[in-house]
C-alpha cells in the first residue's frame, strides 16, 4: 500500500477509518433531503434588501448527502473515548458512572416537553421534584435550604460569594478580602475575584491540610470568609475544619466550602456539621449528571439560614398541596441563571438520590474512598507520593520518580494513552510538581483496578528501561504528539470571509 492511501485512504488502520472534517466531505450542491416545489413565489434579494446588507460569498457550509453525515457523526462517536467505553481516572472531576435510568426518566416526554414559562399549575411535578431534591441537598450536606439554579460548580461558587457579600452589606460592611488555601481549584480564586474580593493564598502546612493558625493569622475583620474545598485537592481531609470555621465566625466572617469532592462525604459526613455557611455541589459530579463533554451541568448551592434570604429567585416551595415558584424575596441576590437551572441535570440528579436512597449515598462515598486508597497502596512503590497517608477519594501521584530517567508526567500521561487509559489529570493541583492525580470513583469494579494498576507499573517499568518508548508516546493512537498550543491557536477550519 502507498504512503498516501495508507494516510489518506479510509482504511487507516484496520477498519478504524480516518474521519476527515465534515468540511472535507461532500461536494457542491450535494443535499441531504429534497423538499417539495414552494408554492411560495421566488423573490430576489437583491432587489429587496439593501445591498450593503447582502452576504458577497455563500456562507461556508458542508454540502453533504445524509449518508455523509450518519457516517461522519457515527464513525466520531467510535472515537470518543468515554465513560461508556473505559476507566477516566481523571482526578477531582469524578468520573464516575452515569446510570441509564437517569436518562430514562430525563427524557420522559412530561420532563421533556415542558415550556419554562408554563403556568404553574400545569409544572407540580416538575416543582415537586425540584422541591424535593432542594431539600435532599441540604439534608445530605447537613444545611438549611438550597438553590438548584447554578449552572456549574464555578457558578455555584460565584453564587454564593454573592450571598455572603450581600450578607455583609448588609451589616453594613462588605468587607474586602477572602482566604483560599494554595490548594484550591483555580475557580475559587477567580470567582472571588468576579465578586470584588481580594484574594488573601494561604500555605497548606507541611502535612497537605490548612492549619488553624495559618488562618488565624489571617483572619481580620476586613475578611469576609473563607473558601476550603474538603477534601481538599491533595485528597485529604481537612481535619482542623471545625477549628477553623470558629475562627472565622469569630471574626464575623463566613464559611464557603467547595463540594466538588462530595464523592468522599455523602453519607457519611455533613459538611453543615463542621461549620460550614455555604456550599456548592456538582451535580454532574456527585450526583450522576453526566459531564466531561461540555455539556449542562448543575451547581446547586446549600446555605445555612443566616444566607437563606439571599438564594437566587426564585426558590420552589410548598403552599398546603401545591408546590410554587417564590419571587417574593427581597433580599434575594437575584438571578444567576435563565429560568431555573439546567432543569434535565436536576431529574437525573434526583433519580439517582433516589435509586441509592440514604444506605446506596452511604457506600458512595465508603467504596470511592476504599477505590482511591486500593490504588495508592498498590502504586505507592512505583510513583512517588508527595502526601503518602490515607487519602479519601483521590490519590495524587508525581513523576519525583521517574524524573531520573528522563520521564516526565506529561510523558506518562501519554504512554496511559497506550494502554487504553484516559490520562488521570496532570499538573495539578499546583502544590505537587509534576502532579499525576488520580480519581477512580466508585463505580470501577476490583478487576478494572487491577487492570489498571497493572498498566501503570508496567509504565513505572518502562521508564526505568526503556525511558525512550514512554518519551515518544503515544504510539498506537491515530494522532501522536500533537502540538498544543498550535492546534489551540491554528484550528485547522476556521471560516474567514474573502470580501467582509
Ligand atoms: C470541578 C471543580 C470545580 C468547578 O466545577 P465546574 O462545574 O467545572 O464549574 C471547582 N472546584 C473543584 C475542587 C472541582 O473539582
Amino acid at each position: 500500500m502507498s504512503d498516501k492511501v495508507k494516510k489518506e485512504g479510509p482504511g487507516k488502520r484496520g477498519m478504524i477509518f480516518a474521519e476527515p472534517t465534515i468540511f472535507e466531505r461532500g461536494a457542491p450542491g450535494r443535499q441531504g433531503y429534497s423538499l417539495p416545489e414552494d408554492e411560495i413565489p421566488a423573490v430576489d434579494p437583491a432587489k429587496e434588501i439593501d445591498a450593503a446588507l447582502l452576504r458577497r460569498e455563500a456562507p461556508l457550509l458542508p454540502e453533504v448527502s445524509e449518508l455523509d453525515v450518519v457516517r461522519h457523526f457515527t464513525r466520531l462517536s467510535q472515537w470518543n473515548y468515554s465513560i461508556d467505553t473505559g476507566l477516566t481516572p481523571l482526578g477531582s472531576c469524578t468520573m464516575k458512572y452515569n446510570p441509564k435510568v437517569n436518562e430514562e426518566v430525563a427524557r420522559m416526554s412530561g420532563f421533556v416537553k415542558l415550556h419554562p414559562q408554563a403556568p404553574v399549575a400545569d409544572i407540580q411535578g416538575a416543582l415537586e421534584l425540584m422541591f424535593h431534591l432542594q431539600h435532599y441537598l441540604a439534608v445530605i450536606s447537613g444545611m438549611d435550604a438550597a438553590t438548584l439554579q447554578p449552572a456549574a460548580g464555578a457558578q455555584g461558587e460565584f453564587a454564593g460569594l454573592l450571598m455572603i457579600r450581600a450578607h455583609h452589606a448588609a451589616q453594613g460592611n462588605p468587607r474586602k478580602k477572602i482566604l483560599i488555601p494554595d490548594s484550591a481549584h483555580g475557580t475559587n480564586p477567580a470567582s472571588a475575584a468576579a465578586c470584588g474580593y481580594k484574594v488573601v493564598t494561604l500555605k497548606t502546612g507541611p502535612d497537605g491540610v490548612l492549619s488553624a493558625d495559618a488562618v488565624a493569622a489571617a483572619m481580620d475583620e476586613e475578611t469576609a470568609g473563607i473558601m476550603i474545598t474538603n477534601p481538599n485537592t491533595l485528597g485529604l481531609f481537612e481535619t482542623h475544619m471545625a477549628e477553623i470555621a470558629k475562627l472565622v465566625h469569630d471574626k464575623g466572617g463566613l464559611v464557603y466550602c467547595d463540594g466538588a469532592n462530595q464523592n468522599a462525604l455523602v453519607g457519611m459526613a455533613r459538611v453543615g456539621d463542621m461549620g460550614v455557611d455555604v456550599l456548592h455541589f456538582n451535580l454532574h459530579k456527585t450526583f450522576t449528571t453526566p459531564h466531561g463533554g461540555g455539556g449542562p451541568g448543575s451547581g446547586a448551592v446549600a446555605v445555612k439560614k443566616v444566607l437563606e434570604p439571599y438564594l437566587p429567585v426564585p426558590t420552589v416551595v410548598r403552599r398546603g398541596e401545591h408546590f410554587d415558584w417564590d419571587y417574593d424575596r427581597p433580599k434575594s441576590i437575584g438571578k444567576v441563571k435563565a429560568f431555573f437551572g439546567n432543569f434535565g441535570m436536576l431529574v437525573r440528579a434526583y433519580t439517582y438520590i433516589r435509586e441509592m436512597g440514604a444506605e446506596g449515598l452511604r457506600q458512595v462515598s465508603q467504596r470511592a474512598v476504599l477505590n482511591a486508597n486500593y490504588v495508592r497502596k498498590s502504586l505507592e512503590a512505583d510513583f512517588h507520593l508527595a502526601y503518602p497517608q490515607v487519602c479519601m477519594h483521590e490519590c495524587v501521584f508525581s513523576d519525583k520518580i521517574q524524573k531520573k530517567f528522563g520521564v516526565t508526567t506529561a510523558d506518562i500521561a501519554k504512554r496511559m494513552m497506550d494502554y487504553g487509559y484516559h490520562p488521570p489529570t496532570i499538573y495539578f493541583p499546583l502544590v505537587v510538581p509534576g502532579a499525576l492525580m488520580v480519581e477512580t470513583t466508585e463505580t470501577e469494579s476490583p478487576q478494572t483496578l487491577d487492570r489498571f494498576i497493572k498498566a501503570m507499573k508496567e509504565i513505572a517499568r518502562e521508564c526505568r528501561e526503556e525511558p525512550e518508548t514512554v518519551k515518544a508516546a503515544p504510539h498506537v493512537p491515530k494522532v501522536r504528539r500533537l502540538d498544543e498550543v498550535k492546534a489551540a491557536k491554528e484550528p485547522k477550519f476556521v471560516y474567514v470571509p474573502k470580501n467582509p
